[in-house]
């Protein structure tokens, strides 16, 4: 098959052709007819976040049932399918009890596996993983829900616990931060987005954002202004020591802080305003997607026009314009929305 594949951090990877992936006995191969170029697949690239080497990205997919394990009860050839970023044992207590998203067992594909930058992608414990598309949802919009969409989706609904009329800040407006603008905005909050992009800021407002603000030393006190003393919820959707301390600060007392972005390198153990939470009684979360159990819940409101990922989608490439677009993450900025591989049928299907 065709993959995209990188066999040292930082060297651009290239379009190779190399053998089919196994189909595990408990999982199934998918083809895959889109998968979206995500700033994790970056990071991973980059050696930020060490990953198997050599390595194919890609992580947010949706495709085609093309091979099924003999022990998989619940997938037949031709379903369409997407799978949680975080692959769950199925096994375990965290996976029993439908916590896969922290599953100790747990397989990332791009990252402890081959990734969706291929023609065929393999995920284990299908009875488990797999998510089954609504007819109403095409393979590119699907694609921006394996990661980003149902990270924040879990991150508002579940950590933020964001109710109608609640405000709720967003620092970051790339392709989680938007999904969580869109998200909090159907749910009727009111959210103030906050991003160094006027272009990312256009579309955030697009997306239901009733304030936009430029990101700079004022940002903070802004907040508390427009919110009245703080906004209930806030999220850092970039991952920096500065968005993470101006997240916490925004909120007021009993504020729920959910930390999406990821910290790595010299952000990773940030120095948060601890004195803030205490004397507020904040709640502070992590986010690390969302496992299948959940997909459902946002599914109806997807099918139901609530949600439109299809929105968040910029750039449509082909497969072999994936390294270029991963090369143009490294350039600062962003506001383009979600960039998707679209790959068309092969030959299996
Ligand atoms: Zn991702
Ligand atoms: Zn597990």
């Amino acid at each position: 098959m065709q993959a995209i594949s990188y066999d040292a951090y930082g060297v651009v990877p290239s379009l190779v052709e190399i053998d089919d992936p196994v189909c595990p006995d408990d999982g199934v191969l998918i083809e895959v007819r889109a998968t979206g170029v995500c700033r994790s697949d970056w990071h991973a690239w980059q050696g930020h976040d060490p990953v198997t080497l050599p390595q194919i990205p890609g992580h947010e997919f949706a495709g085609v049932v093309a091979a099924i394990g003999p022990n998989v009860k619940t997938c037949a050839i031709g379903d369409r399918v997407t799978a949680p970023f975080v692959c769950g044992c199925g096994r375990c207590s965290w996976c029993v009890s439908g916590e896969a998203q922290i599953c100790p067992q747990q397989l990332q594909p791009g990252f402890t596996m081959p990734g969706s930058f291929a023609e065929l992608v393999a995920i284990p414990a299908a009875d488990f993983n797999i998510v089954h598309l609504p007819d109403a949802l095409d393979f590119v919009a699907a694609a921006s829900l394996g990661c980003r969409f149902a990270t924040a989706f879990r991150a508002v609904t579940v950590h933020g616990r964001v109710q109608p009329d609640e405000w709720v800040a967003v620092y970051g407006c790339g392709g989680v931060g938007l999904s969580a603008v869109m998200v909090a905005s159907a749910l009727g909050a009111r959210v103030i987005a906050v991003d160094r992009s006027a272009a990312a800021l256009r579309l955030a407002h697009e997306f239901g954002a009733e304030v936009i603000l430029e990101a700079g030393d004022d940002t903070t006190p802004t907040v508390l202004e427009i919110t009245d003393g703080g906004a209930s919820v806030s999220l850092d959707a970039v991952g920096s020591t500065a968005t993470a301390v101006a997240s916490i600060a925004s909120l007021r007392p009993r504020g729920r802080h959910v930390q999406v972005g990821l910290l790595l390198g010299e952000d990773a153990a940030p120095a948060l305003p601890m004195g803030q939470v205490i004397a507020r009684e904040l709640e502070i979360y992590g986010s690390h997607g969302m496992a299948a159990r959940d997909y459902p819940n946002m599914l109806t409101l997807v099918a139901s026009g609530a949600l439109q990922p299809a929105r968040l989608v910029g750039d449509v490439i082909g497969l072999e314009g994936a390294p270029a677009a991963l090369v143009a993450l490294s350039a600062p900025g962003h506001g383009q929305g979600v960039t998707v591989i679209r790959m068309p049928p092969v030959r299996r299907i």
